[in-house]
Order: C-alpha cells, then sequence, then structure tokens
C-alpha cells in the first residue's frame, strides 16, 4: 500500500566472537507481503532473524519497523510491537492442549482479529485435536499450531525460520498452504526457507543469501529465472 515498507533491515553487521557472519545485509518487506529468505546452511539467514527480533541485536546497522529504530531493544519489547518469531526449533509445551497452547500464546497489544475460536476455525484439524496434549500431535500437526500459537499473538509481522524443515512432502503442503493463508490474512511475513520451489511458491519476492551477504533480489519470477546464481548460491534445486 504504498509508502515506506513495514520492516527495513538496513546494513547489518553481526558477528560470534571474532568471526562475522553478516555483512552489509539490508532487506525489507512490505505490508503484506510475503518475502524469502534464501540461504544455504549456515548462510546467516537464522542470525538476520535473530538480529530483526533482538535475539542477538547487530553490531552495526538499523532495524526499523513500522517507521520506528528498533535496533538493539530487548526481544519482549519487539514482540509487544508485533514482530512474531517462529524459531526452527520452536515447540509447542506438550503436557498442555491444542486449546490451552493458543490460550497461552494470545495477545491482543496489537489487534483482535485472531484468537483461539478463529485459530480452531482456519485449522480444523487442530479443531479436531483441541483438547489432547500436544505432545500428542504428529510434527506436522505441531508446526501447524506453532503457527498457530504466533497468529493469536496478532502478528503485525511473522518471521518464520524453516517451518517446513523435516516433514514429509505431503505435510509440507500443508504448512505451505498455512502459509498462503497468512498471506490472505494480510500479515507480512519473512520466510526463511532452503527449499527453493517451495520458497519461491510462497514468495512475493526473496533475496538470496550467500556467506553473509545479500548475492541477489528479486521478485519470485526474476528469482526462479536467475538458474546460474540459484545454482551457485543454494548449490541444489
Ligand atoms: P541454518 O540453516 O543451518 O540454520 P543459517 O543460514 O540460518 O543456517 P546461521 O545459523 O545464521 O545460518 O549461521 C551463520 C554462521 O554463524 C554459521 O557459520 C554458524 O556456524 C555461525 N553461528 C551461528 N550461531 C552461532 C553461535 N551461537 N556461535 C558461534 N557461531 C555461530
Amino acid at each position: 500500500s504504498g509508502g515506506r515498507p513495514m520492516l527495513e533491515v538496513d546494513g547489518i553487521n553481526a558477528r560470534y566472537g571474532d568471526s562475522q557472519v553478516l555483512w552489509d545485509v539490508s532487506l525489507s518487506v512490505g505490508d503484506g507481503e510475503v518475502v524469502g529468505l534464501l540461504g544455504r546452511n549456515g548462510a546467516g539467514k537464522t542470525t538476520t532473524l535473530s538480529a530483526i527480533a533482538g535475539v542477538q541485536p547487530p553490531s552495526t546497522g538499523t532495524v526499523t519497523f513500522d517507521g520506528k529504530d528498533i535496533t538493539g531493544q530487548s526481544v519482549s519489547a519487539i514482540s509487544r510491537q508485533g514482530i512474531k518469531l517462529v524459531p526452527e526449533d520452536r515447540r509447542p509445551f506438550d503436557g498442555l492442549t491444542v486449546r490451552e497452547n493458543l490460550e497461552l500464546s494470545t495477545d491482543t497489544t496489537n489487534g483482535e482479529d485472531w484468537d483461539v475460536p478463529r485459530a480452531l476455525g482456519e485449522f480444523t484439524q487442530l479443531d479436531e485435536r483441541a483438547n489432547q496434549r500436544a505432545g500428542d500431535l504428529s510434527g506436522g500437526e505441531q508446526q501447524m499450531l506453532v503457527i498457530a500459537m504466533a497468529l493469536v499473538g496478532n502478528p503485525r509481522l511473522v518471521l518464520l525460520d524453516e517451518p517446513m524443515e523435516g516433514l514429509a512432502p505431503q505435510i509440507v503442503d500443508q504448512i505451505v498452504d498455512i502459509v498462503r493463508r497468512v498471506r490472505e490474512a494480510n500479515i507480512p511475513v519473512l520466510l526463511v526457507e532452503q527449499n527453493v520451489d517451495v520458497c519461491l511458491e510462497l514468495i512475493d519476492r526473496g533475496y538470496l543469501l550467500h556467506k553473509g551477504e545479500i548475492r541477489m533480489s528479486g521478485s519470485a519470477a526474476e528469482l526462479a529465472d536467475a538458474t546460474e546464481e540459484i545454482d551457485r548460491y543454494l548449490g541444489i534445486r
């Protein structure tokens, strides 16, 4: 909807001890956009999400959200402003039911569109298991629940770290469908993904990250055509 992007990452650098892992990374996510961050293992994708969410603030560079500089703010302060990070290893609380997991994730600070009834209405597979322990769900259902938990937080931006990782192909299709629904709900998403084909199916635009540097960016169509760069930076497709 015009104007400045919702999220603007400008020239961030990050290091672990002596080794620098992000080099002047800049990217943006606009209103309602699903943007991909593609790269091999160790390229720096998770570190980029950590820098945005405040888990590990960048050493230099800025993160601007909705026109406000949030660089270096705490995870909780950034979360309260509506940036919800879904880490790769996020799991629901096994001993709580599906419904309880959704209840404790509900946050109306930034809106009231999403609540437990809506989440269960959107994800009928979860609705059928609403009163079961989350620990008894399949891996795919748990991933579904984790995304639903982010949604009841009424996010203004979701950072999704490899949500399809380790899931069987038919489950991957379900998660793809869920990301589509997040997009249809007009919630912007920054999606970290190693699977190029899955990623290109979902995103409006994307960035190729290689050894901590953005090597290319473009629309999904432009990236799909960039077979040389994809082979070079992602190896396989
Ligand atoms: P993956 O898909 O494996 O998570 P990634 O693209 O998300 O890869 P990062 O996890 O951001 O990559 O890692 C970038 C680099 O930083 C890698 O070389 C990794 O070994 C290193 N690294 C990540 N976390 C730490 C840490 N806590 N301490 C030291 N080095 C780290």
